[in-house]
């Protein structure tokens, strides 16, 4: 759409947008007019009409987007033919609830716009059009902003670089909820320019602009109305109410979510990577009248990724998982005892099995240790095992799960009485859960607060026919066979699905562990990007309520390690937000914002590429999108981002970049001949360089990352610890190619 104002003229009408009624509504920035609903189309076409290019919109699905209006993200209408699960999308988003009439607000800007220049005689092009098309719908939407305004007043927070507000810090505070109280005073001193006094209060009598921290006695006089000791565990709220903010929660994290969440979703906060936040500058900052309560979708949230180990990192993004566990003054996190494959870790054979063979497995006629498990239907055994939990729970107090699960491979016992459970049950699920089943009956006198965590994995994944998990009983269901191309309500997902529904209707605690790498090459493209979200939400369609997904946790530089990490966080504290919006935004903010862009077109280069591919997340075959067509397209997205980077001001964008450029290359290295092959067939250009031993070199050059930065350092290249080196002795030399070296 054209734009036929002046330069001059767009100044003034800008100038006249801000001491008009509407002072915060355009924040200049980029953007352009996307296509989309029709509403939403109009909408920008009014703006178009007026002049207005500076704002900045964040695609969405095709259904709905967002824009970024001052400081707040409002949501723009969705389609209205949209389906019920994305209008319900939106409005379980938390920021949503910040302002349910950001549509009004468009059209009334852009009528005031009108009126105020036409007050003023600018000349606008297509004045008329714009008032035909507002007046309408404008008049309106000034009556219920009228109607509205009272309702709506925002919460000042700091106003040219000065604090408008103090933060108050409550007796009987926990250490974690007084540690949020000091962050949030950082970061918004950060955001602002501006100095946050921390004052302590006893009761109602605190100053008049206040942030109030936390469930104690003075949210509770203030806020009478929220029920602040029936809050879950992780239950957040944030109302704006009388000048004062309250930024509250259940114990032990609802409070630290609740400014977690604050800082993130109103004041743009982004907890990116542990060695990487992004934090805006603006030295005023206002927020709605907010009236949020809001909670994590999964009671169990954790993205097993070395990128997100950092406890101050998952505490900022929601992750409450066992490994790498959260200390309590950061809000702890869920304490597992054991966590995977305990069946010898609580029945060591080399102390039981010479006393006694018959606890473990009976296998073609003979008890054995070796790639076995436990005789499940023993019952010395099982009271064995009762007593080793109990000693187990008795020296981890605060453990809430304990993890009671089969060895890392097959090995079924075949003994008579477990192979009647597993026949008359459809599958040895039967005897496992009948034997988990005995244990959680036995621990519960003493440990009523405890679950019992077993498995359903590999040879267990299929259900029982009859034999249900007591309620003190989470399986765990493990996705490992399945195909991480396509979602998995995707045909070649059957058989999980399946598994998936029978277990959620029998299960009163199904828990899910997740598989989101390439376990043989940590470091290789490995396209399931885009059904991080979509299996997310299946999951919780089916009621599972906690994830473990696990992706590789060896060290730094393994595939978009960050991005998987940051989204999967983002997701599981709420599956309805929009997977792609979440990794574009990633993208930007990670990569900087130009070669952000170019990484998002390599993610769906990969992706087609990778069509009707079975993408296991243990590689074994030739893959489509390592191909030389893909990879070599690949490799030029890559270069075009690394150039990009190098013009960002902050030189760490082209560390990051070049270490996500590792995986082209490592394909490259692996499968030089049959490229060149590829290549000299297709007689098509090579982008790498023409010598292997070359690109070996700049691979090792930048595994090898930069010094005191631990996360520039890649070392480990698969699930099995491959060393980079072990992988790059074999490029030592460059191969002879015999029918010449394709010409660049
Ligand atoms: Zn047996």
């Amino acid at each position: 759409m054209g734009c036929a104002l002046s330069c001059s003229s767009r100044v003034a009408l800008v100038l006249l947008l801000f001491s008009s009624c509407f002072p915060r509504l355009i924040r200049a920035g980029t953007g352009g007019y996307p296509s989309g609903s029709t509403e939403r189309s109009s909408i920008f076409d009014c703006l178009g009409l007026a002049g207005i290019q500076g704002f900045r919109c964040y695609g969405g699905s095709q259904k709905v987007s967002f824009c970024q209006v001052g400081r707040a993200r409002h949501s723009v209408r969705a389609d209205p033919g949209a389906p019920a699960s994305e209008r319900r999308a939106r409005s379980d988003a938390p920021y949503l609830t910040t302002n349910p009439r950001d549509v009004d607000c468009w059209v009334i800007l852009v009528a005031g716009l009108a009126w105020n220049a036409s007050l003023c005689r600018v000349k606008m092009p297509h004045q008329k059009a714009i008032v035909a098309r507002l007046v309408s719908p404008a008049s309106i939407s000034m009556l219920l902003l009228a109607m509205n305004l009272s309702a709506r007043a925002d919460f000042m927070i700091a106003k040219g670089g000065k604090a408008r507000c103090v933060i108050v810090q409550q007796p009987g505070a926990s250490l974690a909820e007084s540690n949020a109280v000091h962050e949030l005073a950082e970061t918004l001193g950060k955001i602002t320019g501006a100095s946050f006094q921390i004052q302590e209060a006893k009761d109602s009598k605190v100053p008049k602009n206040a942030i109030v921290v936390g469930p104690g006695p003075v949210a509770r006089a203030l806020f009478p109305e929220v029920a602040l000791d029936k809050l879950g565990s992780e239950e957040l709220v944030m109302r704006v109410k009388g000048g004062r903010l309250l930024l509250a929660g259940g114990r032990p994290r609802g409070t630290v979510y609740a400014v977690n969440r604050f800082l993130q979703d109103q004041c743009g906060v982004r907890w990116w990577a542990p060695w990487a936040t992004s934090i805006p500058r603006s030295p005023s900052l206002r927020v709605p009248a907010l009236d949020v309560r809001s909670r994590p979708a999964f009671e169990y949230r954790e993205p097993f990724w070395w990128a997100g180990f950092d406890a101050q990192w998952k505490a900022h993004n929601g992750a409450n998982g066992e490994n790498h566990s959260i200390p309590e003054a950061l809000g702890g996190s869920i304490k597992y005892k054991g966590f995977a494959h305990t069946f010898y870790p609580l029945v060591p054979p080399e102390k039981h099995f010479a006393t006694h063979p018959e606890w473990y497995s009976l296998i073609k006629g003979e008890r054995t240790h070796k790639n076995a498990q436990l005789c499940l239907s023993n019952p010395e055994l099982r009271d064995f095992v009762v007593q080793r939990v109990k000693e187990s729970l008795r020296e981890a107090p605060d453990a809430g799960i304990i993890s009671v699960t089969q060895n890392d491979w097959h090995g079924a016992c075949q003994c008579p009485n477990c192979k009647a459970i597993d026949d008359a049950e459809g599958s040895p699920s039967g005897s496992m859960l009948a034997f988990v089943n005995y244990i959680a009956e036995k621990i519960e006198p003493e440990f009523p607060h405890v679950a019992v965590d077993t498995f359903a994995y590999q040879y267990t994944r299929h259900p029982p026919k009859t034999i249900h998990p007591r309620p003190n009983v989470i399986v765990r269901l493990c996705s490992i066979e399945c195909n991480f191309r396509e979602p998995l309500d995707h045909p070649s997902n059957e058989a999980f699905l399946a598994d998936l529904k029978t277990w959620s209707k029998m299960c009163q605690r199904l828990y899910v562990w997740d598989y989101v790498t390439d376990f043989s090459n940590y470091v290789l493209p490995h396209p399931n990007w885009f059904v991080l979200g979509p299996n997310i939400r299946i999951f919780r369609d089916y009621g599972v309520r906690g994830i473990f997904e696990e992706g590789a946790y060896a060290g730094p530089g393994e595939e978009m390690a960050e991005l998987r990490s940051w989204v999967l966080a983002q997701l599981l504290w709420n599956p309805q937000l929009d997977d792609r919006a979440l990794t574009k935004q990633f993208l930007e903010g990670y990569y900087g914002s130009g070669a952000g862009d170019i990484i998002g077109r390599y993610l769906e280069l990969m992706h087609d590429a990778s069509k009707g591919f079975y993408l296991a997340c243990f590689l074994r075959k030739d893959a489509p999108h390592l191909r030389f067509q893909a990879l070599a397209a690949a490799e030029r997205l890559w270069q075009q981002a690394e150039e990009s980077a190098s013009l960002d001001p902050d030189p760490e964008k082209l560390i990051r970049v070049r270490i996500g450029h590792l995986p082209v290359w490592y394909a490259c290295l692996g499968r030089w001949e049959s490229l060149r092959k590829e290549c000299r067939e297709q007689n098509a250009t090579w982008p790498w360089p023409a010598s292997r031993k070359a690109l070996a070199g700049t691979f090792r050059e930048v595994c090898q990352g930069v010094p005191g930065r631990d996360w520039t350092q890649v070392r480990v290249l698969n699930e099995g610890g491959k060393q980079v080196e072990a992988f790059l002795k074999g490029f030592a030399e460059d191969p002879p190619d015999s029918d010449g070296p394709t010409k660049p």
